[in-house]
């Protein structure tokens, strides 16, 4: 019976050893950053940053592999924090949210065929079937591939089949963007209320035969605005945002209306007086 116990005892203080050693031998290193900046992250685990969870974000950003402000749904604050653990300086950026920059639903764009298969737009936009089923190559295929990845509920489909973005939910996480095969969606300041709704790249004429709210190029944006904040190139209005005011001018003067206003439309009348 000892001489059990004290082999019993000898054995176990072995294997104690062993494992000692072993934890010593093939310890790996542990960056006590990756912690610190997991604490500092949301831990919502959308995905919205491109990693599968906050933890592999926390790792990445400690080794160098992705920014300090990757994580949009922390925004500003999230990002000043890590910058404070990595030793970099970041810069204050205004809260974001997604904005659908296309205007061409199924009332406005004209349609090639009757489109049957699968409700995804990735698989609606491959080249064996003419890149989608809408004439205009550029724009909203309507399938909801954005509103299904946002895990915010921030997105549903109106009923003209076009994303529409509930900004009270939106974190600016950037799933939607980086599913929209078609790149119509963005991220923009939340101080921002005038935007181009349009990607097509057609020319003018090309153009509005496609769509009814399609970019046709006139420049007229351009003209009306005084703080040179809107640009025409390559057949394609945009908005230069630190230079835009709100002012709406670009968007009174398009004739397609393919410029959105988003202010309230008492601000709206000020600012025409
Ligand atoms: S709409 Fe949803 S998926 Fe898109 S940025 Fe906002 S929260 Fe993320
Ligand atoms: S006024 Fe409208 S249609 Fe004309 S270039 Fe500007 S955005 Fe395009």
């Amino acid at each position: 019976m000892l001489y059990a116990v004290v082999s019993l005892a000898v054995t176990g203080l072995a294997f104690g050893a062993l494992l000692a050693f072993a934890a010593q031998r093939f310890a790996v290193p542990v960056d006590p950053r990756v912690e610190a900046i997991k604490k500092e992250l949301p831990n919502a685990n959308c995905g919205g940053c491109g990693f599968a969870s906050c933890g592999a974000l926390a790792e990445a950003i400690a080794g160098g592999r992705a920014p300090v402000d990757g994580c949009g749904v922390g925004g500003s604050p999230v990002a000043q924090k890590i910058g404070e653990i990595m030793g970099i300086g970041v810069e204050d950026k205004e809260p974001q949210v997604a904005r659908v920059k296309c205007l061409g639903g199924k009332a406005e764009a004209e349609e090639l065929f009757t489109y049957e298969g699968i409700r995804d737009c990735r698989a609606a936009s491959i080249p064996q079937i003419q890149g989608g089923f809408k004439a205009c190559t550029y724009g909203c295929l309507g399938l909801g591939s954005c509103v299904r990845v946002c895990v915010f509920g921030a997105m549903s489909m109106g009923p003209n089949s076009l994303p529409v973005v509930d900004d009270t939910k939106c974190t600016a996480c950037g799933k939607c963007v980086a599913e929209c095969p078609r790149s119509i969606i963005e991220l923009v300041g939340r101080s921002r209320k005038v935007h181009v709704c349009c990607q097509n790249k057609d020319k003018g004429a090309v153009a509005r035969k496609l769509c009814k709210v399609a970019c046709i190029a006139c420049k007229r944006c351009e003209k009306a605005c005084e703080y040179d904040a809107i640009k025409v190139e390559n057949n394609l209005a945009s908005i230069d945002y630190s230079k835009c005011t709100n002012c709406g001018a670009c968007a009174a003067a398009c004739p397609p209306k393919c410029i959105i206003d988003e202010r309230p439309s008492e601000e709206c009348e000020v600012a025409a007086s």
